[in-house]
């Protein structure tokens, strides 16, 4: 039976060391760290994000600079204002909630964030700096992967990963990441053939798809890590991920519940990510040593 990786307590972890980290960085440079966040229009779920990860900044002494616009805001003041967020020296990190209304093109607007502020790490010179091997924003899911594969003490030097699912915001980091970490990664998609048998080779598995249930638990590698990815929600109201938990736990050793998996991990992250682009812009700006 699978040891269950408790993404909320790492997730808690991860936001008591960002709090500690804080306290340290106002005092050194005198001010607090800042994430802008951006929601455009009457979204419902976007506007429960945006709330919750405002609210998670405050408890690790983050101040979020809010901005509320109407559906109706046109693609110019959208443009605008990040322009002004980027100027503006107590705004470290700038979050654009998505999805944006279809009126407005979103790659423009994020590709506008600059890239010191760009805490999701989806501007493509952060990806860019990913894929460099050079120092960046990453972007928050895949970094909260990372941290829970740490955590659980998976050796990832030679070891066969798998990752399913090629997003931009998900997949294709996780995979830089993995190989990073020098795993031998395969990456996989809606095109690739013999899945379960991609899927049986991994010593570690990424599942990144949007499918309830997706991977099959006889696909699961016995003794392997199973990190899940995936948030689905049922008819019945039920949250699962892309694995098939119950199956997938009679092989696995470790594996993410849905929820209480990778999910906590991603807003944990995006403080620890302002926390980091707050640090490097008050650095170059030459403060510090109060
Ligand atoms: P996308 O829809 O952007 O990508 C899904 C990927 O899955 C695509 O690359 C697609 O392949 C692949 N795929 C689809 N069908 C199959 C198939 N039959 N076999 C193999 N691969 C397939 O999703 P995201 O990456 O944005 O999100 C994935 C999941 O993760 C979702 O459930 C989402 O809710 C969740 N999520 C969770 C987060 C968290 O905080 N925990 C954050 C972000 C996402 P192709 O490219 O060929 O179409």
């Amino acid at each position: 039976m699978a040891e269950i990786i408790d993404g909320k307590a790492e997730a808690q972890r991860v936001k008591d060391e960002t709090a500690v980290a804080v306290e340290k960085f106002r005092a050194d440079f005198g001010v607090a760290p800042g994430l802008a966040t951006v929601l455009v229009g009457d979204d419902a779920a976007s506007a429960t994000y945006v709330r919750n990860k405002r609210r998670s900044c405050a408890k690790v002494g983050i101040e979020s600079l809010h901005h509320e616009l109407p559906a109706s805001t046109g693609q110019g003041e959208i443009m605008r204002l990040v322009r002004e967020l980027n100027s503006r020296s107590d705004a470290h990190g700038i979050l654009v909630q998505l999805p944006l209304p279809d009126s407005i093109d979103s790659r423009e607007v994020l590709n506008a964030i600059s890239p010191d502020k760009d805490v999701d790490g989806l501007h493509p010179v952060n990806q860019g700096r990913l894929l460099a091997g050079e120092d960046g924003m990453r972007p928050c899911t895949p970094l909260g992967v990372m941290r829970l594969l740490e955590r659980c003490g998976v050796e990832l030097k030679g070891a066969r990963a798998v990752v399913v699912g090629r997003s931009l915001l998900v997949g294709k980091p996780v995979a830089m990441m993995l190989l990073e970490q020098h795993a031998t990664v395969t990456l996989c998609h809606s095109r690739t053939r013999d899945l379960a048998d991609e899927i049986g080779r991994a010593d570690v598995l990424v599942a990144a798809v949007g499918i309830p249930e997706f991977v099959k638990g006889e696909w699961v590698r016995p003794g392997s890590t199973v990190i899940d990815v995936g948030i689905n929600r049922l008819d019945s109201g039920k949250l699962v991920g892309d694995v098939a938990f119950a199956e997938a736990s009679e092989r696995a050793a470790f594996i993410t519940p849905v929820p209480g998996g990778v999910g906590p991990m991603t807003v944990a992250m995006l403080l620890a990510n302002t926390l980091t682009a707050a640090r490097r812009q008050e650095s170059n700006a030459g403060g510090g040593g109060r």
